[in-house]
């Protein structure tokens, strides 16, 4: 009997021995890890780098991710002369300006608008929805409806040469939406800032020609955009319906979390998305999509179909344009 009551009381003593230690084991594995390459920001394009400018000054100065990938993006939404974001966006085939965006945090807080009207910085309005909202995402009169109460100016977004374009394209278009690989580019903003935490924005007039209402990949998280704190960060630009169709950006993000390095994140997304166009017998040349990624130790990652995607990367080095690797080369 008492051998039976010393078993079990070593048995009860080494099983809680061994909870502790498993808790400990946890408490450890929370502590965050050592993180380099901060602070850091990369966007989209040859237009990133006035975009990460703007960005950086908020990251220079201690400032949180969120707020330098919002001020950053609202630079090209503000340019009449980019003609796939904000301001000057190419219309859908209706003539209209219809603008997609979205932002995340890094608790994972979100917000999203979708084929909004004459708002200039629908970014703002994102980040308005998510913080100020118990949604996620507004779209069309909803989201215009919901700016305007929150003091946002109604402006037209159709510049003279936009609407020009739009008008030759009328003559010989028979009024069909358009699909190719010229006419769209979409910011995406990645960044870290100096406490290590990460930050998103994605924010674009889609494609060009559209259909009226129209969305794509841009405002959905997920396929457009994702931040995960503990991993990194990806975003999108390109044709969005093949970006939604593999969930691009949280791919990109999953990728890392299983070990990936933010390059073959990016190129392992890319090679979904053409197995899927293969798959559905479309020709590749029609297809552009290009993806973007940061993990937390300021490593970056871009990869797209065609050649030409190119990205914008500020950090301790400066603000540098950097040409993504293609697999049509
Ligand atoms: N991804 C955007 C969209 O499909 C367009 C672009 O990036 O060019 O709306």
């Amino acid at each position: 009997m008492t051998n039976r009551k010393n078993f079990i009381k070593t048995a009860t003593l080494a099983s809680a021995a061994l909870l502790l230690s498993a808790f400990k084991d946890e408490a450890e594995n929370v502590k965050p890890k050592k993180i380099t390459g901060k602070p850091i920001v990369i966007s989209t394009w040859d237009f990133g780098l006035q975009a990460n400018e703007a960005a950086w000054q908020v990251l220079k100065n201690n400032g949180r991710a969120l707020d330098s990938v919002e001020a950053g993006v609202k630079i090209p939404e503000a340019d009449p002369t980019n003609q796939s974001v904000g301001y000057g966006g190419r219309p859908d085939r209706d003539g209209r300006v219809t603008l997609d965006a979205c932002i995340m945090d890094e608790f994972s807080n979100i917000g999203s608008v979708a084929c909004i009207e004459h708002i200039m910085h629908p970014i703002s309005v994102a980040r308005l929805v998510m913080e100020k909202t118990p949604h996620v995402m507004l779209v069309g009169d909803g989201a215009l409806q919901f700016a305007l109460d929150n003091g946002f100016m109604k402006e037209n977004l159709l510049t003279e040469a936009s609407e020009k374009e739009w008008k030759e394209w009328l003559k010989n278009s028979e009024y069909k939406p358009v699909i190719n690989i010229e006419n769209h580019d979409t910011i995406g903003m990645l960044a870290m800032d100096a406490e290590g935490n990460l930050s998103g924005a994605c924010t674009t007039s889609g494609l060009a020609y559209k259909m009226h209402g129209r969305v794509g990949d841009s405002p959905i998280i997920g396929a457009g955009l994702y931040v995960d704190n503990e991993i990194g960060a990806a975003t999108s630009t390109g044709i969005g319906e093949e970006v939604i169709r593999i969930v691009g950006s949280h791919l990109v993000v999953e990728l890392m979390r299983q070990g990936k390095s933010p390059q073959k994140a990016c190129e392992a997304a890319v090679n979904r998305i053409i197995k899927l166009i293969k798959l559905r017998k479309k020709d590749l040349k029609d297809y552009q999509v290009g993806f973007l990624a940061l993990n937390k130790n300021g490593e970056t990652g871009a990869f797209s179909i065609q050649k030409g995607f190119n990205y914008a990367k500020y950090n301790s080095d400066g603000n540098k344009l950097f040409d993504a690797d293609s697999f049509v080369k």
